[in-house]
């Protein structure tokens, strides 16, 4: 069955890639950050060689201002050497069996992110699949949380957002992502 990876919402394209966060040329990419905003493994990892000395500093001195990013919220830097103009980091939840408001979180991330893209007026913007690496949650229960949470917010307010791109490392979660945005 032929997978569907592009669905355009209120004027703004929704469409699904696999590859690599670090490649994506979009105005911003969304790093899956963790609260202290340092470099560590996984997509945080790969931004933060990718981006280079300055992007490391610019979250350090975020850290040292405005001590650790709470899960859900989002802050934006420059992005180096990026291809990305910007990046937003944003913390996603730990998975601890689905009971802990991991659903609201996960969602939250994704508005937090969307909002500031609106706010400073960007055009695009490239999201992982947040939380689902370190932080454990299952990739097929994330995968619709995600993308209902992008879909209800472009209904709401798209801004001058004309592209939500997400990037999906595997194949599998490329497949995972195509479903459930078949199913909005
Ligand atoms: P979290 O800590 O939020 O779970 P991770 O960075 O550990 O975040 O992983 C989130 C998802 O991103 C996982 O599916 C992982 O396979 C994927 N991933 C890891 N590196 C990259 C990359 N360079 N580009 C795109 N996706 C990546």
């Amino acid at each position: 069955m032929a997978q569907q990876t592009e669905l355009t919402i209120a004027g703004t394209t929704v469409r699904l890639v696999q590859g690599d966060i670090t490649k994506q040329d979009t105005d911003a990419v969304v790093n899956a950050a963790n609260p202290d905003l340092a470099p560590g493994g996984g997509v945080a990892g790969a931004i933060h060689r990718a981006g280079g000395a300055s992007l490391t500093t610019a979250c350090r001195e975020i850290r040292r201002r405005e001590g650790p990013l709470a899960t859900g919220e989002a802050v934006i830097t420059a992005g180096g050497n990026l291809p990305a103009p910007w990046v937003i980091h944003t913390v996603g939840p730990v998975w601890h069996g689905g009971k802990g408001g991991e659903a609201e979180l996960l969602a939250r991330c994704y508005r937090s992110c969307l909002a500031l893209a609106c706010e400073r007026g960007l055009g695009s913007v490239t999201f992982p699949s947040l939380s689902t690496g370190a932080y454990g949650y299952p990739v097929e229960l994330a995968a619709p949380v995600a993308l209902r949470a992008v879909a209800s917010f472009l209904r709401e307010d798209s801004g001058h957002l004309k592209e939500v791109r997400f990037v999906l490392f595997s194949g599998r979660d490329l497949a995972l992502y195509a479903q459930a945005l078949s199913a909005l």
